[in-house]
């Protein structure tokens, strides 16, 4: 099935199960007039909100948090069965961290909306007083990708809601149904629904709400559709929050625990089947651990259950599209062809379904492969060697990628050092990805993975 040409011809979207290409539903798109008259709902209704007490937003929260509770194993399926993860997965990366990213907001709202007085040293002005007054936006457009249909767009909603603005989502085009469900649960927490809509659609609808009278947009996504998102929202002055994709780097120094690190790398870069934008993307290794770490790592990727996400058996399930599944198979061999060796995978599943693709080892890639330079989104592990620090420094920042890195090691002041050298928006010390289920700890990007 051609779900784009469907998209482009008939105004609809068909949302499809990636496990087995079993229709899911079909959605009709918003127009242009339909997301500006969503907007202006939701314009409508946001001062009314704002003008509550924070205790009355929260309220609404901890009733979002409650029934999300209730109902988390439902909630889990469908995410399985629309992006194709395994429930367990979808259990703790996307409901646990919206439980949590709720929590945070609940605990933290009252301190960070309250008043600041503004104390100064100017002698001059001995006399004046201010403060800092925290002001909603307005109203917040959303746009959201499908890897984490039901995190991100959440935990993002979450926060506008609960500091007083309205939000309007624009969920991937593969995943509407889990967005829905986000909506849903809002409403039967007493949302105002004006406060939170759900405009269904593909790019132009994307589009659409950037033209809309949207106060700020926040877009997680590609780099290429991101910078159409940025242009758009300059040519308008519109504040823009773009996160967007990585190449993640991980170091494994000569001193790390070589158990702890081989199944990080495994863990962190076939978790989603790779569809993370923290996912360890490309992993160095120092030369005299190296081959040791390859086998470790071969030998626990042999051992991983791939299938449809729904059934706790399983630890890794398809690829959410066949384009998704070219780029990797045009990755892997771009690397085969160029020397690297193939340990493990290097081939579609077909057997499983039309989305399914091996996990991947390769040793020995060099910089100059595309499987080292272009975002993969895929569950591949590319592997190669280094001598020095500084030679891993190097290699690592040796991206046009910044979003996160990761620094194994036995030695906490020297990894520490090494993280401190690597331009990335996190680093993390012994350990990968987990940096985003922590909702104090920010997220964001350098260079091309993302602005804000
Ligand atoms: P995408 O760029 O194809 O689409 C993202 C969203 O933008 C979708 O909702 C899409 O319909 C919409 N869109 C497409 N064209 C548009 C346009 N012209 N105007 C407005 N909206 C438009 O990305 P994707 O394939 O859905 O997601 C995967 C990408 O997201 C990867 O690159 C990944 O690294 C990145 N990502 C980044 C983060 C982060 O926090 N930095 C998190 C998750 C995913």
């Amino acid at each position: 099935m051609n779900t784009m040409t469907e998209v482009a011809t008939q105004n609809t979207i068909i949302s499809t199960n990636p496990a087995t290409g079993e229709k899911l539903g079909e959605l009709a798109c918003a127009t242009p007039e339909e997301v500006h008259d969503a907007v202006r709902r939701a314009r409508q209704a946001q001062p009314a909100w704002q003008a509550l007490a924070v205790a009355e937003r929260v309220a609404v929260l901890k009733r979002f948090q409650r029934k999300l509770s209730e109902q988390r194993e439902q909630v889990a399926m469908l995410i399985s069965r629309e992006a194709g993860k395994p429930t367990v997965e979808a259990l703790t990366t996307e409901i646990l961290v919206v439980l949590d990213a709720a929590e945070f907001c609940i605990r933290t709202a009252h301190g960070f909306l309250r008043d600041e007085p503004l104390p100064h040293a100017n002698l001059a002005m001995k006399t004046k007083r201010g403060k800092l007054v925290r002001e909603p936006y307005g109203v917040i457009g959303i746009i959201a990708p499908w890897n984490y249909p039901f995190s991100l767009p959440a935990t993002e909603t979450l926060a506008a809601l609960v500091t007083g603005n309205a939000v309007v989502l624009k969920p991937s085009e593969m995943t509407p149904l889990v967005a829905l469900e986000l909506q849903k649960l809002l409403y039967t927490a007493g949302l105002d629904p004006s406060l939170m809509q759900v405009v269904i659609g593909a790019g132009p609808v994307g589009g659409a709400l950037l033209e809309s009278d949207i106060d700020k947009v926040i877009f997680t996504g590609s780099v290429a559709t991101g910078k159409r998102v940025g242009e758009a929202a300059a040519r308008r002055l519109l504040p823009a929050v773009l996160e967007l994709g990585g190449k993640d780097p991980m170091i494994v120094l000569e001193d790390a625990d070589l158990e702890v690190a081989s199944s990080g790398a495994v863990w962190a870069s076939m978790m989603n089947a790779g569809q993370t934008c923290l996912s360890i993307e490309r992993c160095y290794v120092q030369r005299s651990v190296y081959e040791k770490f390859v086998e470790l790592c071969r030998q626990k990727i042999g051992k991983l259950r791939v299938g449809e996400g729904i059934g706790s058996e399983v630890e890794m399930g398809p690829l959410i599209h066949e384009r998704q599944l070219r780029t990797v198979e045009n990755q892997v061999n771009d690397a085969v062809a160029r020397g690297a060796r193939l340990l493990a995978g290097g081939r579609r599943m077909s057997e499983l379904g039309p989305n399914f693709y091996a996990p991947t080892l390769l040793a020995d890639v060099t910089q100059d492969m595309l499987i080292m330079r272009e975002e993969t989104f895929g569950p591949a592990l590319p592997v190669a060697a280094f001598d020095t620090d500084d030679d891993a420094v190097a290699l690592a920042n040796d991206s046009e990628f910044g979003l996160a890195a990761s620094v194994w090691t036995g030695n906490r002041k020297r990894g520490e050092a090494i993280a401190a050298r690597i331009k990335a928006g996190t680093v993390m010390i012994n350990d990968a990805i987990s940096g985003f289920g922590i909702a104090e700890a920010p997220h964001g990007g350098f260079k091309q993975s993302g602005i804000g």
